[in-house]
Order: C-alpha cells, then sequence, then structure tokens
C-alpha cells in the first residue's frame, strides 16, 4: 500500500442487502485499491445494527447509525431506543444518514423534519459528528442546521448544491462529502465547488451501491472504486493524486475521530 495513496470511502453502505456475501471480496478489492478504512453508514435502525456488526467484526470497517429521511415515518419509540443503544455501541463514529429527502418524499416534510431534528439533539447529546442527507431541500436542511450550532462535525454527504449554499456550509465549517458523481461529463458546479473548496473540507465517498464513478456509471458500485474519485479530485485542482489521497484521508480520519496507527497515521 506504500506506494499507493490511502484512501478512506467516509460513505459506503456495506450493509445493503445486494452485499450481503460479497463483504469479504469487496474488502480485498478495497483493500487492493488503496482503500484501508470504509465507513458503513447506517439508514433505518436494521441496517445501523448491521453496520454495527460489520464494523466489530472487521477491523477496516467503521459504522455511523441513524435514520434516513425515507424512514422518517416507521420512527417507533421503539426504534429510538434501539438507535440510541446503537450509537453507544464501539467503533460507531457518527450519528447518519440523516436529514431531509424532498425528492422521493417517502415520509412526509412535517415528520422527516421532525425525526431529523431529534436525531440532531442526540448527536449534540452524545457528541457525535453528523452525516447528513439533503436531496432538493437545501433550504430547509441549511435552517435546520441553523439550530444546532454546537455539532461535532457536520458533513453535507453526496453535496449537490449551489456555489452559494457551499460557501454557506464552508463558513460554518462543514464538510463537503464528493462521490461519484465529481466524474459524471456534465457535473460543472460541482467541479467548481469542488475546485475552489479549501481542501481540507472534503471528504471522498462512494455511497456504494449507488452513484458510481463514471468508468462503472449504471453498474453497482463499491469502495474499491473511489481512487476514480481522487484522480477526478487531483485533476480539477491541478495536484497529484498522492497529495489528494493524503489530503483527504486525513480529514476523514479527523472528522470521524478515528487513528489508523497500523499505517502511522
Ligand atoms: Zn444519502
Ligand atoms: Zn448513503
Amino acid at each position: 500500500m506504500n506506494s499507493q495513496a490511502v484512501l478512506v470511502d467516509t460513505h459506503a453502505h456495506y450493509n445493503d442487502l445486494v452485499f450481503v456475501r460479497d463483504i469479504p471480496d469487496l474488502r480485498q478489492r478495497a483493500q487492493q485499491a488503496g482503500v484501508a478504512v470504509v465507513v458503513c453508514v447506517g439508514y433505518e435502525v436494521p441496517s445501523s445494527r448491521r453496520a454495527v456488526m460489520l464494523a466489530q467484526k472487521y477491523p477496516d470497517v467503521y459504522a455511523t447509525v441513524g435514520v434516513h429521511p425515507h424512514d422518517a415515518e416507521g420512527m417507533t419509540p421503539r426504534a429510538w431506543e434501539a438507535l440510541r443503544l446503537l450509537a453507544g455501541e464501539e467503533r460507531v463514529v457518527a450519528l447518519g444518514e440523516v436529514g431531509l429527502d424532498f425528492y422521493r418524499n417517502l415520509s412526509p416534510h412535517r415528520v422527516q423534519e421532525q425525526v431529523f431534528r431529534q436525531q440532531l439533539d442526540l448527536a449534540l447529546e452524545l457528541h457525535m459528528p453528523v452525516v447528513i442527507h439533503d436531496r432538493d431541500a437545501h433550504d430547509e436542511t441549511m435552517e435546520i442546521l441553523k439550530e444546532f450550532p454546537g455539532l461535532a462535525g457536520v458533513v453535507m454527504h453526496c453535496f449537490s448544491g449551489e456555489r452559494q449554499m457551499a460557501e454557506e456550509c464552508l463558513a460554518r465549517g462543514f464538510y463537503l462529502g464528493v462521490g461519484g458523481t465529481l466524474t459524471y461529463p456534465k457535473s460543472y458546479t460541482l467541479g467548481d465547488i469542488v475546485s475552489a473548496a479549501p481542501l481540507d473540507r472534503i471528504l471522498l465517498e462512494t455511497d456504494c451501491p449507488y452513484l458510481s464513478p463514471q468508468p462503472w456509471r449504471g453498474k453497482r458500485n463499491e469502495p474499491s472504486y473511489l481512487p476514480a474519485v481522487a484522480e477526478k479530485l487531483a485533476e480539477l485542482r491541478g495536484i497529484s493524486r498522492q497529495e489528494a489521497a493524503a489530503a483527504t484521508t486525513a480529514n476523514a480520519l479527523r472528522f470521524y475521530h478515528i487513528s489508523l496507527p497500523a499505517l502511522g497515521i
């Protein structure tokens, strides 16, 4: 792994059922591609539980736990209790993904907003960073986040806003999560944003099994494809791949409070 730069996939869904039989192969391919750490992101209680189990089983996997806006309507008192317990488990590094999705609208807006706020409260209480999902709900997401100024860290995963929103996120200390969409030919806005943002505020992610980078677009995504995103970032900023990898890996470890003594970082 020395000759190639080490990467962290800051947002992957190893807990997705499409991967259920493939984890050993996926991990091996990720390691071969230099992706040393994968953060497995929960999206409701069962997937959060699977994320925790994977993280406790595999040394290269960490977990986040949370309820996606799609599933906001299913939050029962029992589910809250389960989520709270999972958040306290070993190797859980953040709350997420939480937020608003006004594109697919699988839960009513008011319920999405309520469950989002409640999870931000939990993040504050537990001093945990949060992974934000925002689709077609930029203004509402930014407004709600304003109510929680003391969060331990915020990443706008799969950032899809305009430049002005990016500037506001950066001014508030948020990180921008960037994945396969950066490699798509028409990603001019995202390309501009990523070129101009401070390098120490960019996190790389696959969001696999979704959003494969360009060479694999339309196919199932996986962490071993992350170098294509790092390469695009390097190209856009006119820096070396090593530099892009070193910076984004440092960002990921700082954001999630992960240390990798085996790699000397
Ligand atoms: Zn998401
Ligand atoms: Zn996701």
